[in-house]
């Protein structure tokens, strides 16, 4: 069987890319050996989300007297809480199979394994193997969860990302080794469900890549919810053979003991490039992905690579971008390389942090003069009405050219604020272009006109 495209793995790389390819006029397929959508819509973004979800109503219900209002009886049931969130994945993949159908996509299951002269092996549950050939192949068979050698996952006591959505019961007590996104929306999630929650990050702050003034208030902000904070500490080993677990930490006063009933690991992920054929074609990898260049071709022609699988950040809309700008490229119709200075990234905690661009620190490495502004939540009229005055916009820009250089925000709902900084830092509008774009009132929104105010000293609310 022939296609014009072939496309190994369904996550929101894999699928896009096959809607795009199709919209383009090529006969594409997508060979999958778990469920359409891949981690994102099955094990990442989205059931994360419905769980986040289930966490802010439970908090809403937990504080309802502060809105004048009384509830009786409040409680929560934590099977039903992770059997909603796995119901919004199934119903997600569903709408992928739908989308494939739609765009008349072959969907082939199995394991896929590229082979040489443009043709790719996909091995069926039962073992029986299937030969295809296509002119353009591109790889994105994603990422899992990395394990550490000190830190050996049983799936049980010492778990990752698949685990800590879909625990049979609650733990009481857990610790969350790493604070990235991933860790700390579990740290935020199992927290608000009760469970006695300590984070051990590795670094001095927490979310880690943020601005240093975001991740100083996420660690206020978790310290008032009842989250416990290790920074510049780390899991040297941990101990199952008891009941729980006990994690020996080194901290910088010496080395701790944390007993918990599990250890959620979330130190990164390992991409899917074993045994899938790289070796025997000859294409390139480096620590740990697969090299390609401005188009996502790798070194051998006819064959690509996009999402997590290529360098650079490992987030579902930086997959589903390559893949679009991958095939455009295939196509010959006009696109651009992406531009990954400008990426938005986004922590569904509560409060959410959201940026893009550089921070403070590393526009000043970068030589830049700059002018910063800043606009806490708690002078917006929206954020005091809603019950939720923490948190900030701020704003970097160059002081000579006006050029907005990074947007960094935390805070009720900023996940959904963030796309301004990007379109307007795409746009190239200057920091007076956003002054002089009315921000409807009251919204969240108005922060980020409030803060670039601020950075040129004509803020009004504070
Ligand atoms: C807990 C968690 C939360 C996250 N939250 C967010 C978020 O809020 N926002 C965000 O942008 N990103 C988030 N991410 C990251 C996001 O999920 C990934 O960046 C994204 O899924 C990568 O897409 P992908 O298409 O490259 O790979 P994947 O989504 O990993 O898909 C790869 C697919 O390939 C299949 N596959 C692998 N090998 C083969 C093979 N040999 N043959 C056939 N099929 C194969 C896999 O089964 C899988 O379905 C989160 C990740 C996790 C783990």
């Amino acid at each position: 069987m022939k296609y014009d495209v072939l496309i190994i793995g369904s996550g929101p790389g894999g699928y896009v890319t096959a809607i795009r390819a199709s919209q383009l006029g090529f006969k594409t397929a997508v060979v999958e050996k778990e469920n359409l959508g891949g981690i994102c819509l099955n094990w990442g973004c989205i059931p994360t989300k419905a769980l986040l979800k289930s966490a802010q109503v439970y908090d809403y219900l937990k504080h309802v007297d502060e809105y004048g209002l009384k509830a009786e009886a409040i409680d929560k049931d934590f099977e039903a809480v992770i059997k909603r969130s796995r119901g919004v994945a199934e119903g997600m993949s569903k709408g992928v199979q739908f989308l494939m159908k739609k765009n008349k996509i072959d969907i082939i299951d199995g394991f896929g394994k590229v082979k040489p002269g443009k043709k790719v092996d996909v091995t069926a549950a039962d073992g029986k193997v299937t030969e295809y050939s296509a002119d353009n192949i591109i790889i994105a068979t994603g990422a899992r969860s990395r394990v550490l050698p000190n830190l050996p996952q049983d799936g049980k006591k010492v778990i990752g990302y698949r685990e800590a959505m879909s625990l049979p019961t609650q733990p009481k007590s857990m610790i969350v080794v790493g604070s990235g996104a991933i860790g700390v929306e579990f740290a935020h999630f199992y927290n608000s469900m009760g469970t006695d929650v300590t984070i051990v990050e590795y670094l001095p702050n927490i979310v880690p890549v943020e601005d240093k003034d975001v991740s100083k208030q996420m660690e206020r902000s978790f310290k008032k919810a009842g989250i416990k904070i290790m920074t510049s500490s780390s899991v040297e080993s941990v101990d199952t053979s008891g009941t729980g677990v006990k994690a020996t930490v080194k901290t910088k006063k010496g080395e701790e003991i944390l007993e918990a009933d599990i250890v959620l690991s979330a130190v990164g992920i390992k991409t899917n490039i074993e045994n899938i054929g790289l070796e025997e074609v000859g294409i390139v990898t480096d620590r740990d992905k697969i090299l390609v260049n401005d188009w996502y071709q790798t070194n051998i022609p006819g064959y690509y690579a996009i999402g997590d699988v290529t360098p650079g950040p490992a987030l579902a809309h930086v997959a589903s971008a390559e893949g679009i700008t991958c095939v455009e490229k295939i196509a010959g119709v006009h696109t651009e390389a992406i531009d990954y200075g400008n990426i938005p990234g986004c922590t569904y905690a509560t409060p959410e942090i959201a940026s893009v661009g550089l921070t403070e620190e590393k526009a000043k490495e970068a030589g830049y003069e700059l002018k910063v502004g800043k606009f806490p939540f708690s002078a917006s009229g929206k954020a005091k009405a809603a019950g939720t005055p923490d948190g900030f916009v701020k704003v970097i820009f160059d002081a000579k050219y006006g050029e907005w250089l990074g947007c960094h925000m935390i805070g009720a709902g900023v996940t959904d604020m963030i796309a301004e900084a990007v379109l307007g830092r795409k746009l190239e509008t200057t920091g007076h272009e956003v002054l002089k774009a009315i921000h409807p009132h009251p919204t969240m929104s108005e922060a980020v006109m409030e803060a670039v105010a601020d950075a040129y000293d004509e803020v009004i609310h504070l």
